[in-house]
């Protein structure tokens, strides 16, 4: 048995959120401590953008940085704790059917896609349009706000040297991640639209989010 993966049963009619999420489109909700947040991989290979603010003040919120050096690995996984720029915990992976996910690959952008991929691509939907188009339901949120990000389901590899590379992912129709809240946080997902790098299997497919309250006992 993998000691990095753990499954929860939990039954999707006890959630109080249920929401099926199309590539291309986003989700913005708030999750209170203790509740407990999954993210669905449908169809397998999706990349799930996650970007994370502290619903009392959003001038705290999720940090790469912070994240690393606590658990001396890039790798978000099963007990990875992700910790805000004030170094608090937000939330912390407590069931994960995937085995790891990314979280230095960053969202796609207009200006990742003309740098990487050519000028043609630089129309196509990115991540940062969806997470743009969200911080209009967030009061005194703008782009300025826009920080890295988690990337769920994906894989981007460390070479030796330092480089990144988007690489196929491990994920499968079905897979999951929990993450249990620490604090009140507001969760803003980019299902991303990605169509050149293997991020989504260049087949872009909805993730499903779910959510339910606080275990009792
Ligand atoms: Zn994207």
């Amino acid at each position: 048995m993998n000691p990095k993966l753990k499954a929860v049963e939990r039954d999707p009619a006890e959630a109080v959120c249920s929401a099926v999420v199309k590539a291309g489109t986003g989700w913005l909700h708030e999750v209170r401590a203790g509740q407990i947040l999954r993210i669905v991989d449908l169809c397998g290979n999706q990349s799930a953008d996650v970007l994370l603010y502290n619903a009392h003040d959003t001038a705290e919120r999720y940090n790469v940085n912070n994240t690393i050096a606590a658990q001396r690995s890039t790798l978000i996984e099963l007990g990875t704790e992700l910790r805000s720029n004030d170094d608090n915990v937000m939330f912390t992976v407590v069931a994960d059917t995937c085995g790891e996910h990314d979280t230095l690959g960053s969202g796609c952008s207009a200006e990742g896609n003309a740098i990487r991929y050519t000028d043609r691509t630089r129309f196509m939907h990115s991540c940062r349009d969806t997470f743009v188009r969200h911080f209009s339901d967030m009061p005194g949120m703008s782009k300025r706000d826009q920080t890295c990000n988690l990337n769920f389901f994906t894989k981007v590899q460390l070479g030796t040297t330092g480089s990144l590379e988007f690489v196929d992912g491990i994920s499968g129709p079905g897979k999951y991640v929990d993450l249990e809240a620490k604090m009140d946080v507001l969760v803003l997902l980019s299902n991303c639209a990605q169509l050149n790098n293997p991020c989504n299997d260049y087949n872009p497919t909805p993730v499903q989010m779910l959510i339910w309250d606080a275990e009792k006992g």
